[in-house]
C-alpha cells in the first residue's frame, strides 16, 4: 500500500499539516510567505518510501506504463477537483531530458487523467523559453520563483483555447513549487481563468519536513 495524504493538507501546496501547524486560512508555514501563481496543488502522497521508488522507476527506469496506475489513483481520490477543469495540460520537460528518456512522464500522466475524467487534454501548451540561472545558485525561495517566472511561455497557437479556461496542470512531483508556479504564470498570461496543480507526490524539504517528521498521525 502507498502512503497517501489523507488528513488535513495545506490548501496551497498540498503538504500534509501536522496538528496545530496550519494558519487560519489553511496554508502551511511556508506558503503563507510565498506567492505562487497557481491556486493550489493536490498530491497523492508524500515523496517518500514506496511512492518515491515507484516514481523513480517511472521516470528513470523506463516503467512508463505506470502512468495508468498513477492516473487511476489520482482520479479515484480527486474526482471533483479534476473534473472542475476545462483543460488538462502538463509541465514540459527540457528537450535534453526528453531525448534522453524518450518520453515525458508528466505528459503521459496528464493524458491518462484527462481520458479518465473526460476533460479536454492539451498536451504541449507550455514551452520553455530558455535557461534561467541555476536554481541551486539562488538561496531564497521567493527569488527562485522570480528567477524561473519567465522561463515558460504558452505557445501562441494555443492561446485562444486557454482564454477564460480553468486549467489543471499535471506534474510528477511538487518540490519547491517554483516550476509549477512559473508554468501557471505563463498560462495566466495567456488568458487562463485559473490554474490548479495535480501531482503524484509532494516532496517535503526544510521546515515542512522538520515539523512533519515528528508527527505523522495523518499517514495511513
Ligand atoms: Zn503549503
Amino acid at each position: 500500500l502507498l502512503e497517501t495524504i489523507d488528513g488535513a493538507a495545506c490548501g496551497r501546496c498540498g503538504a500534509p499539516l501536522a496538528a496545530g501547524h496550519h494558519a487560519a486560512d489553511g496554508e502551511c508555514i511556508q506558503c503563507v510567505e510565498l506567492s505562487f501563481q497557481f491556486g493550489r496543488n493536490v498530491s497523492l502522497g508524500i515523496f517518500d518510501g514506496r511512492l518515491r521508488n515507484l516514481i523513480h522507476a517511472y521516470k528513470f527506469e523506463g516503467r512508463w506504463s505506470l502512468h495508468r496506475i498513477f492516473a487511476a489513483l489520482l482520479y479515484g481520490r480527486n474526482r471533483t477537483y479534476i473534473e472542475c477543469a476545462d483543460v488538462i495540460t502538463a509541465v514540459p520537460l527540457s528537450s535534453g531530458r526528453y531525448v534522453e528518456r524518450g518520453y515525458n512522464q508528466s505528459f503521459l500522466l496528464a493524458g491518462s487523467v484527462a481520458r479518465l475524467a473526460h476533460v479536454h487534454f492539451m498536451g504541449r501548451v507550455i514551452k520553455r523559453k530558455g535557461h534561467a540561472a541555476p536554481q541551486s545558485s539562488i538561496s531564497s525561495r521567493q527569488d527562485r520563483i522570480t528567477n524561473l517566472s519567465d522561463t515558460f511561455t504558452a505557445r501562441t497557437t494555443h492561446q485562444h483555447s486557454l482564454r477564460h479556461k480553468r486549467i489543471l496542470l499535471v506534474d510528477d512531483v511538487l518540490t519547491t513549487g517554483v516550476t509549477a508556479s512559473a508554468c501557471a504564470r505563463a498560462l495566466m498570461r495567456a488568458g487562463a481563468l485559473s490554474v490548479n496543480v495535480l501531482t503524484i507526490a509532494r516532496a517535503l524539504k526544510g521546515a515542512a519536513a522538520l515539523y512533519l517528521s515528528s508527527n505523522r498521525p495523518i499517514m495511513k
